[in-house]
Formats: C-alpha cells, structure tokens, sequence
C-alpha cells in the first residue's frame, strides 16, 4: 500500500493553478506512474479539462441537485477517469493515471461558493474515491484563503501539503502571503504544512530572483521557476496538457522536473508570513533596483 500524499494549490485568481496542476500531475502519472485523484475545487469547474479533454466536467454539486441531493449520486457519476494515456483502464500506456471530480458550486451570485467544496469532499471520502491504490490527491482551490469553504481542505487537514502558484507580480505576491497565514492559522490544528512556492513567470523585473527570497522569508523553498511558454495555450485551446500536446517541448520538460520535484518533496513547513511592511520593502527593492530609464517613461519618483 502506498501512503497517500495530499497536496493543493494555492494561488491568486488567474495565475494559473488549473493550468500548472494539469501540466504537472499528468506528467507525474505519464513519467513517473503516480495514481492520482484530482478535486476540482472551483465552481468553473476547469480544474480537469486538460485531463478530460472536455470542456467542463459535470460537477458534484450539479449532479446532485439534478437527482435530488449527493445522497443518490454514485462515485462513477461524478469522478472520472483521465483520457487516454491517463485511463486507469487503459494499462497499455502507464500504470500511471488520474481520476477527475469537480466540487462545482451555487449560481453565481446565489449562496456560499465554497459549501461545494464541503460537500464534495465529505461525498468522496463516504464513496471511498481515496481508494488504497492512490499516491496522490490534488485539490486545486480558487483564489485566497478568504471564506471557510475555500480554507477547508486545509482547516480540515484534508491537504497537508500546499503548494502556492504566484509570480514577481505584486498582488500575487500579496496572495501567496495571505495564503501562508492561512496556512500558518491551521497549522497545528489541521497539520497542513507549506511545501513550496512555484513561480509561474509574467516576466516581471529580477522575477526569479524575487520569488526565491520570498521563498526564502517566508520559510519554505521555491520549488520550480515555470517560464511563460506560448505551447500552454496551444495545448489550452485543444484542451491538452502541454505533456500530451508537446511532449518534446521544453515546456513539458519544465513540468516533467516539477513533478519529479514535487514527488522527492519532503521540505514541509509551518510558513513565517511576512508582515505588510516587510513584504512591500521586498517588492521595492527588487522591483526598484532595476536600470529602467525612468525619465524617458515620465516616472520621476523614485525611492
Ligand atoms: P487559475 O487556475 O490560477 O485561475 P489558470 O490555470 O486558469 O489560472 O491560468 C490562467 C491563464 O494563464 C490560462 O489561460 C493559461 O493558459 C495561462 N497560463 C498559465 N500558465 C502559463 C504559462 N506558464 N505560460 C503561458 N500561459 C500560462
Ligand atoms: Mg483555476
């Protein structure tokens, strides 16, 4: 029996969990055989589409209040096997595949977009979705750590391993922070422990140097510089992993080392947010020691 590794990402909106956690987890069950069960934790529901290859996976949360309520739903309704090469029937490929649930949510606009989550997740473990076989869960949560719903795979000590997507941006700086103190809250509580920071590049000034020394004050490691490669919207648009859309791609070998570093992962810590102050004189310093000709772009003031 394998020791189930429960991991999450965490990240400001838009900064690309759903993006990153495809890439990665394909190609830790394609390269490395790992036996995965993603949670989709986002009312888009988008967090398995490059695995499904579908555009949106019928959630949880959908699904039941068609039946009636996620009493009458059964497992294989709502989780579903990876396509192709990630087909856990499919043992020709790998031993490595990945299973897909999405929570799904309320209308928008209409009730708490995190009880989905909750819901969900209880609705998995009564239905044995964390099956023996698995090596890995992933929930890929939205957003900051602001309401319970998005905070419980964490509060509940459902993940105990986060890893935080953010770039050299200031506000995705801001959340990977806010995120830690999130983390730090349940600590002791839930046992969740911090695991890494994976800098997804916008190309932003002095970007890796930047998120390593956050890295470094905040506690933790930054795992893997992810560059900005066009191949992932190539691959986005005919909803693939950039594994299985350009495996020879340097982008794929990116995730292929993200994934071998994220399974040799045993750096876990209890994170040492920063204080506002410390995290806006970081951000100065990086972002203002740059050579930017200033006057000939009309920004005069300076530190
Ligand atoms: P999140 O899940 O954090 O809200 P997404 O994963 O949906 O963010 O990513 C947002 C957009 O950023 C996607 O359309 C994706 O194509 C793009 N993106 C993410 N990572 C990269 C990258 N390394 N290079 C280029 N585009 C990226
Ligand atoms: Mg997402």
């Amino acid at each position: 029996m394998s020791t189930l590794r429960q991991i999450a990402f965490y990240g400001k909106g838009g900064i690309g969990k759903s993006t990153t956690s495809q890439n990665t987890l394909a190609a830790m069950a394609h390269y490395f055989g790992k036996k995965i069960l993603i949670v989709g934790c986002d009312p888009k529901a988008d967090s398995t589409r490059l695995i499904l290859h579908e555009k949106a996976q019928c959630t949880i949360m959908q699904l039941a209040s068609e039946v009636g309520s996620v009493e009458d739903l059964e497992l294989d309704d709502v989780c579903k096997p990876g396509a192709a090469e990630f087909n856990p029937d499919d043992t020709s490929v790998t031993e490595g595949y990945i299973m897909c649930t999405e929570s799904g949510g309320p209308e928008p606009g209409v009730g708490c977009a995190g009880r989905g989550v909750i819901t969900a997740i209880n609705f998995l473990e009564e239905e044995g979705a964390y099956n023996e076989e698995l090596d890995f869960v992933s929930y890929d949560v939205l957003g900051d750590v602001v309401c319970g719903g998005f905070a419980m795979p964490i509060r509940e000590g459902k993940a105990q391993e986060i890893y935080i997507v953010m770039s050299g941006e200031m506000m995705a700086m801001y959340a990977a922070n806010n995120i830690s103190k999130g983390i730090l809250k349940y600590a002791n509580t839930g046992g969740v422990r911090l695991a890494g920071l994976i800098c997804n590049a916008r190309m932003t000034d002095r970007e890796y140097d930047l998120a390593k020394n956050l890295a470094e004050q905040i506690g933790t490691q930054l795992i893997h510089f992810v560059p900005r490669s066009n191949h992932v919207q190539r691959a986005e648009l005919r909803r693939m992993t950039v594994v299985e859309y350009a495996e020879n791609s340097d982008q794929a070998q990116e995730y292929k080392e993200l994934a071998r570093k994220i399974i040799a992962n045993d750096l876990k810590v209890i994170p040492k947010p920063l204080a506002m102050d410390d995290l806006e004189r970081l951000l100065m310093e990086y972002g203002l020691e740059e050579e930017v000709e200033e006057d000939a772009i009309g920004k005069k003031a300076t530190a």
